[in-house]
């Protein structure tokens, strides 16, 4: 995969450095997108521990101190802080500067930190859809966005250079860039993640509360898909929760979709219809194809993950 190198953005400050923000210092330093690197964390154990690892050029304790004379800030919190980290901010914005965040819902992107933007500055939310159920700043690894799509969803009216230059870092990073409407991405997500999160969560606290079945054996004769659900049902209790409470009529109007056709498939096992079945999973084996030959996946076994590190 080919990437841009060279310098984008003089300084770029990442609020939040955790999974997202430490891969994408990780992968501007390689492709040697910017010259400076600002971090900022909330606690004084992940700012330590984002200081030993290097990948910023200096980290902050106070936001403001982390986005001053920055050309492009973006947030890498969990969405539930974006409004208070944005109205920490707002006064030391540069004019000209440009504002995005990789969270994974759009819309409470644009409800929590549009109205603290200063005229002059251009905000751009964006959404790197790449990820592992890793978090914190050792999570963080330079191929992470290598060939993943990074959704930016610019406001109508938003500037055409910012959003090129946005869309040149991202690719700059390994990303493929795809433009969308804010409201759009959030009901693409609930069904493509959201939703598949929310069924994995339940599935694995399912099994855990079965009363005929013993935690040791869930464990013991997990198989393919149960340990599957299990890696998604171990990503950050924080990120997640926030997901669900700022995407709800997304998630919910995707849910009331899946649970009217699980009681379909109910119905085709309880009356013994096979051909509903196989035809079913005949379709759904045909997605899975698709998604191998887009190449956002890979058809080795354990989908080709180093479980060490994804
Ligand atoms: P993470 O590894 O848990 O890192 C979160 C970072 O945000 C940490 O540095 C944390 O600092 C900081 N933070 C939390 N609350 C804060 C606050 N109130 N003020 C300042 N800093 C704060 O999470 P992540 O996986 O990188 O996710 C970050 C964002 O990326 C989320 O919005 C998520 O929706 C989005 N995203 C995640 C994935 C994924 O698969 N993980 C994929 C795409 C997009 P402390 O450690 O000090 O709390």
């Amino acid at each position: 995969m080919t990437t841009r190198t060279g310098p984008i953005f003089t300084k770029v400050a990442l609020l939040g450095v955790g999974l997202i923000g430490a891969s994408m210092a990780h992968a501007m330093r390689r492709g040697s997108l910017a010259a400076h690197i600002a971090g900022h964390a909330h606690s004084e154990a992940t700012r330590k521990r984002a200081d030993e690892l290097g990948f910023c050029h200096s980290i902050h304790a106070d936001p403001k101190e982390a986005v001053r004379d920055a050309d492009l800030i973006v947030f890498c919190t969990p969405v539930g802080a974006f409004a208070e980290v944005a109205a920490a901010i707002a006064p030391a914005l540069k004019q000209g500067a440009i504002v995005s965040d990789v969270g994974s819902v759009k819309m409470a992107a644009i409800r929590d930190i549009g109205p603290h933007v200063p005229t002059g500055v251009h905000f751009i939310p964006g959404h790197p859809i790449a990820g592992t159920e890793h978090s914190g700043p050792d999570a963080g690894f330079a191929e992470l966005f290598d060939g993943r799509w990074c959704i930016l969803t610019p406001p109508a009216g938003t500037d055409e250079g910012a959003v090129t230059n946005l869309a040149e870092f991202w690719r700059g990073l390994g990303s493929r860039v795809e433009i969308m409407d804010a409201k759009h991405h959030d009901i693409v997500l609930a069904i493509t993640s959201h939703v598949p999160h929310l069924i994995a969560y339940n599935i694995v606290g399912t099994a855990s509360d079965l009363e005929q079945v013993t935690q040791s054996e869930v464990i013991k004769f997990s198989a393919g898909g149960f340990r599957d659900f299990t890696r998604i049902a171990a990503s950050d209790p924080t990120m997640w929760r926030d997901v669900f409470l700022n995407n709800r009529e997304a998630v919910l109007e995707v849910l009331g979709r899946f649970s009217e056709d699980l009681s379909r498939l109910q119905r085709a096992i309880r009356w013994g219809e096979g051909e509903m079945l196989f035809d079913l999973f005949t379709k759904t084996r045909a997605i899975r194809r698709s998604i191998v030959d887009a190449g956002q996946d890979t058809a080795a076994s354990n989908f080709g993950r180093d479980t060490k590190k994804r």
